[in-house]
């Protein structure tokens, strides 16, 4: 008897006849002999819904009232699939991520997990119950309820999949696996069938939104497999795994795109020793995540530095950056939302060159203009313009050989 931990995403749960096809399949799991702990999201876009009716009612939406508004949600969500499974015969108890004992940090909005005290939800199972847990919530050590990011429910399965060590978390979704591009983007993109943590880390990190970067890092740190698959087909869909060293490795692997952050230039700033640091340390003392950095060689003893952060962060950095460039003698600070992102990810990367000269040559051969560059050793990304973004990523799909032939 395996122990299972299914999530399922907005799309999953978005109607009362998806929650019945949930419930369906949460019970055929059941049959045969699995024990199963459901993590559910918020319905469809209920989150965004949520989001907007606040901002409607009070720009300055104070995070401990958003964060109780949001986990609304989930709660919805997990009473439903409750009930739907009651009309299956499984007996189940839905639980708020406070219950099922998910201890996070006081940051409301993008709260990080501090522990697990999965007790009720062991309980319950002991009692052959079917713990549904809310996904995207818990409580703080303040005793608050918080929430986990956007995506965040993708972090409740994962950890409670390590807290109760189960044997696999299948995260439920409206696409039948992760894909070598957002299908959305590029209708040619092929299921992966495996994925490496190390890839699926960069995957997540640069727009692959199907899993959350946090749940992948927390998955690889705890060893938990992971099955992404559909909701609507049920068919297997990509594993995330350890890289295995027989494996021959894909030398690009997926392409990405992400049009969420922004771009802040910090002109004329002094080129000594001590300025970037002050600025970066100020940022991240305010929990600005910053993302690419480029600092241009100095003429006249100035220089620039520029750095991409979420789109989200942007009005916080901005005025961080403000504060320091007063009092670091800086010119001056600009902004641009219009960036989009663009990488190609691929574990096989790191013993292939040319790699990078075939990803500046497609995009030049297409006219879009490169405006920033960062690399590891199995990614590459280039900030573009986000109108050139979706195109970028079809051409960079093609060149790398990846668009799936017809038939396939
Ligand atoms: P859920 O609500 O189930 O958590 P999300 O919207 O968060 O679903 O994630 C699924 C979406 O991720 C898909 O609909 C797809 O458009 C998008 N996506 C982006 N990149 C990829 C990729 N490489 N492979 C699969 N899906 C991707
Ligand atoms: N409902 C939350 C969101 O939309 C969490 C999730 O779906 O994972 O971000
Ligand atoms: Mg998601």
């Amino acid at each position: 008897m395996a122990l299972v931990v299914q999530k399922y995403g907005g799309t999953s749960v978005g109607d009362a006849e998806r929650i019945r096809a949930v419930a369906d399949h949460v019970a055929r799991t059941r049959a045969a002999g699995d024990q199963v702990v459901v993590v559910v999201s918020a319905m469809g876009k209920s989150t965004d819904d949520l989001l907007r009716l606040a901002g409607e009612v009070s720009p300055t939406r104070p995070p401990r009232e958003l964060d109780m508004l949001l986990t609304a949600g989930e709660r919805i969500s997990m009473a439903l699939v409750s009930m739907a499974l009651a009309d299956h015969g499984v007996e189940s108890a839905s639980f708020t991520g406070s219950q099922a004992g998910i201890i996070t940090d006081t940051d409301h909005t993008r709260a990080k997990i501090l522990e697990i005290r999965p007790n009720r939800v062991r309980e319950a199972l002991a009692e052959g119950l079917t713990p549904v847990v809310a996904g995207f919530q818990g409580v703080s050590t303040e005793r608050d309820i918080t929430t986990l990011g956007r995506g965040g429910s993708d972090v409740t399965a994962v950890a409670l999949a390590a807290a109760l060590g189960a044997d696999v978390c299948e995260i439920y979704t409206d696409v039948t696996g992760v894909f070598s591009a957002d299908p959305r983007v590029v209708s040619k993109a092929r299921r992966l069938a495996k994925v490496s943590f190390d890839e699926m880390l960069e995957i997540a990190a640069t727009g692959g939104r199907v899993l959350m970067l946090r749940s992948v890092e927390f998955a690889r740190r705890h060893r938990v497999p992971l099955h992404v698959r559909s909701s609507f087909t049920w068919e297997p869909g990509t594993w995330i795994v350890e890289e295995d060293p027989t494996m021959e490795e894909a030398v690009v692997s997926a392409v990405t795109d992400d049009t969420s952050e922004a771009k802040i230039t910090v002109g004329g700033v002094p080129d000594r020793p001590g300025v970037a640091a002050r600025l970066f340390r100020e940022l991240a003392n305010r929990s600005v995540n910053v993302d690419m950095i480029v600092q241009n060689t100095g003429t006249n003893g100035l220089t620039d530095i520029s750095f991409t952060v979420a789109q989200t962060d942007l009005a916080l950095a901005r005025e961080v950056c403000e504060t320091v460039r007063a009092e670091i003698g800086a010119a001056e600070v600009s902004s641009d939302s219009q960036i989009g992102r663009v990488s190609i990810v691929g574990a096989g990367m790191k013993s292939s060159p040319g790699i990078t000269a075939l990803m500046f040559e497609t995009l030049s051969s297409h006219g879009i203009n490169i405006e920033m560059i960062s690399t590891s050793s199995i990614r590459i990304s280039c900030v573009v313009r986000a109108d050139r973004v979706a195109e970028a990523v079809r051409h960079l799909h093609t060149a790398f050989g990846l668009d799936a032939v017809r038939g396939e």
